[in-house]
């Protein structure tokens, strides 16, 4: 079940600020609609909330913090903007960009202030196509500490999460107007709820076999390595509903290299990184041909004395020639999260394809759109909790707002 229609509202219970999905997204819009004094119930498929976010490295870029200015780091959203522009070619949502990255500062310190969520600036790795230091983490640096402290600001104001509670569909009438939705719980029962307002924080189709074949067809066969309960709801009640579907194929593929990533170190324990003294031993290892490692070396360096440019569009003029010993790793590619959505205005309303926001629909984080534009080639670091964060707040503050509206 995806829409049922409905003329009437009849449901036993009602709460003014439904939000779908307790990840980053989800827990700063139900911070955010709290403080508009509206009643707010998160629902969570999970038993224990976990999302893309508890997978995530945690890390959110953000422009002219205090902490950034603590540390003596200029930066504004301005140069923020750019870096996210040059990634995507020019070709993400340019307002979307625009309200992201003027947002990202305050939101976090917002967060900081009125939660009690402590953030510091990631130093010792400038992020490729960040001309700043600008990811700003938790102390333990870890998406799943980020969630933690989420949940527990969301607990201080005792905002309730129902887990194991999958919404199934929503129930709408003739004018798109969200009236409730329909639960699923884990024993199998079903419980219909209304609602005044609805956010939907439940990411994005990275766990849907059907819309990644539909949307990003490349991606067949390709290992997920988000959160499986990303199935693609937002995306299927929005277009149900006549909202606009923006920047569908965009998704953030990843190979992890670097001891900076926790999941490589994991690796390097384990043995994957192999070395070797000279080519000869290289290939045995590797188990790839002498005459092809010779190929890549002496490409190396010609791109390191800078005869030819790398096709892969990598620089190698600054980095030092490869000596021994040498270092190998096996790097497969997998799709950690999709980065197209429901098209959304300045106050995360859902908008419809015709040009105007349906009734009461709010979106963040991957069940939105991106800024990443139309392709993989878009992807910025960061750019996912940043739509997280601040779309989240801005779904919650304006859907805590209407919704209180309505009851006065
Ligand atoms: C390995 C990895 C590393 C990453 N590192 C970073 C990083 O460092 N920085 C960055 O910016 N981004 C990073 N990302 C991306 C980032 O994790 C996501 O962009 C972000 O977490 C999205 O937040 P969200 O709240 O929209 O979704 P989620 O955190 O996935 O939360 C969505 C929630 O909705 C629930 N849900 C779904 N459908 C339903 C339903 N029908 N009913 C009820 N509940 C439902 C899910 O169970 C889930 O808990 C990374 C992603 C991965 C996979």
């Amino acid at each position: 079940m995806i829409l049922l229609r409905s003329t009437e509202t009849v449901f036993a219970n009602e709460v003014e600020v439904l939000v779908v999905g307790a990840g980053a997204c989800g827990m700063t819009a139900a911070l955010a609609a709290s403080e508009q004094g509206a009643e707010v119930l998160v629902l969570e498929r999970d038993s224990k909330p976990s999302g893309s976010t508890s997978l995530s490295s945690g890390f959110i870029p953000a422009s002219g913090t205090r902490w950034q200015k603590e540390k003596g780091i200029e930066d504004d959203p301005e140069l923020f903007a750019k870096d996210i522009q040059q990634k995507a070619k020019g070709k993400a949502d340019e307002a979307l960009v625009r309200l992201t990255t003027e947002f990202a500062g305050p939101c976090l310190e917002w967060l900081s202030d009125q939660h009690g969520i402590p953030f510091e600036v990631l130093e010792g790795f400038l992020y490729p196509g960040h001309s700043r230091l600008r990811m700003h983490t938790v102390p333990e640096h870890t998406g799943s500490s980020l969630l933690q402290r989420l949940h527990q600001s969301v607990a201080k104001r005792e905002i309730p999460v129902l887990c194991e509670a999958t919404v199934s569909g929503l129930f709408v009438n003739n004018h798109q107007k969200v009236l409730g939705v329909r639960v699923l719980r884990s024993d199998g029962s079903t419980e219909d709820l209304g609602c005044r307002t609805l956010v939907l924080a439940c990411n994005g189709y990275g766990g849907n076999a059907k819309l990644l074949k539909r949307f990003i067809p490349e991606l067949e066969g390709m290992h997920y390595f988000g959160h499986n309960g990303n199935q693609g709801d937002a995306v299927l009640w929005g277009e149900a509903l006549g909202a606009e579907l923006r920047d569908m194929s965009a998704f953030q593929g990843h190979g992890s290299v670097g001891l900076e990533f926790e999941d490589y170190r994991n690796a390097d324990q384990m043995g994957a990184i192999r070395s070797a003294h000279d080519l000869e031993k290289l290939s045995k290892i590797t188990s790839l041909p002498k005459s092809n490692l010779e190929r890549t070396f002496q490409d190396i360096e010609d791109f390191h004395l800078g005869k030819r440019e790398d096709s892969f569009g990598r620089d190698f003029k600054e980095k030092p020639m490869l000596e021994p010993p040498y270092y190998a790793v096996q790097v497969s590619c997998s799709l950690f999260h999709t980065q197209g959505g429901l098209a959304v205005n300045s106050e995360a309303r859902v908008m419809h394809k015709e040009g105007h926001p349906l009734p009461n629909l709010f979106a963040g984080g991957g069940a939105a759109q991106g800024v990443s534009g139309p392709a993989v080639w878009g992807y910025l670091s960061g750019n996912g909790l940043l739509t997280a964060i601040t779309l989240g707040r801005l779904a919650g503050e304006h859907a805590g707002k209407q919704a209180s509206q309505s009851k006065a």
